[in-house]
């Protein structure tokens, strides 16, 4: 597995690649969900790139950035193993370099949910995407169903720009009580990590109710509030119902439906979503 920093180092290996090639981007700390990524790459790809950066673009000046957990060793034994061709690892400053200042902005689908409480970060989001994209030129991008809403900014930003990329979503893996993978579950003390498992049953309760026939958005809302506020040390931040493509909150459920939320379980902050069909 090769190794590379540079916009230029990447050029050169990459061109060495068999096509198509498939393209994995993620900010390290790796776990299973991302694996299960590069995994689904290798099946359809003739090679596989994956990136390792922690975007500073996506973080605003109250969120984790500096406590963002990094294990660059641990990652690329991670990656070697299911058979990851290429890795690269930009700097900050290779990414952002002095005078940087073009930014991609998706409207609509960045604007609620994630959107609202995170301003700036799709814009983040958005921005280094498309310039891994242009660097990387893979055939096929793959993300996580984990950051639905990701996907929807990623979707119609690849549209937009014309990129010659298919998008592919992998489903959300999860550990054995539900808990979806996340490099920040790391920040979970024992008695959180316990608790941290509300979101799943928030999520498994609307959709039982789903698939029991209620097609009332408003209702599936208040049920996860209502798991999620009889949990301990979990508060909610948000709790949606809405349209998979849009994220618009959905009043009546005609075509399915994305179930989202986000909780604090003590200071740490963990997303989660269920698609209904
Ligand atoms: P991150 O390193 O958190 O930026 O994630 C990199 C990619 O892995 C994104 O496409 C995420 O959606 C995806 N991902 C993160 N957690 C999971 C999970 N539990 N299951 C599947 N994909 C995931």
């Amino acid at each position: 597995m090769k190794q590379v920093v540079t916009p230029q180092e990447l050029r050169e290996a990459r061109a060495l690649l068999k096509n198509p090639v498939g393209f994995v981007p993620t900010m390290g700390y790796l776990h299973n969900g991302h694996v299960s990524l590069v995994k689904l790459a290798r099946q359809s790809c003739a090679s596989v790139i994956a990136s390792i950066f922690v975007n500073p673009a996506q973080f605003s000046p109250n969120e984790d950035l500096n406590d963002y957990p990094r294990d660059i060793p641990r990652d690329l034994k991670k990656l070697e193993q299911p058979g990851v061709d290429l890795v690269w690892l930009p700097t900050p400053e290779i990414v952002y370099p002095k005078g940087f200042n073009t930014w991609v902005d998706v409207e609509g689908v960045s604007i609620p949910l994630e959107g609202a409480m995170r301003p700036g970060h799709f814009r983040g989001v958005a921005t280094v995407v498309a310039k891994l994209f242009n660097s990387v030129r893979p055939d096929k991008a793959y993300f996580g169903q984990k950051d639905a809403q990701q996907v929807a900014v990623i979707k119609q930003m690849t549209r937009d720009l014309n990129f010659p990329i298919e998008i592919v979503v992998g489903p959300t893996i999860r550990e054995l009580d539900g808990l979806a993978m996340s490099s920040r579950n790391s920040y979970l003390n024992p008695e959180e990590r316990k608790a941290a498992t509300i979101l799943y049953r928030a999520l498994t309760i609307a959709g039982a109710a789903y698939a029991a026939g209620e097609r009332n958005g408003e209702a599936l809302r208040t049920l996860m509030r209502k798991a999620i506020e009889s949990g301990p040390l979990a508060t909610v931040q948000y709790v949606s119902c809405a349209d998979r493509d849009t994220l618009q909150e959905l009043d009546r459920i005609a075509n399915g439906a994305l179930l989202s939320l986000a909780v604090y379980i003590g200071k740490t902050r963990l997303i989660d979503n269920f698609v209904l069909v």
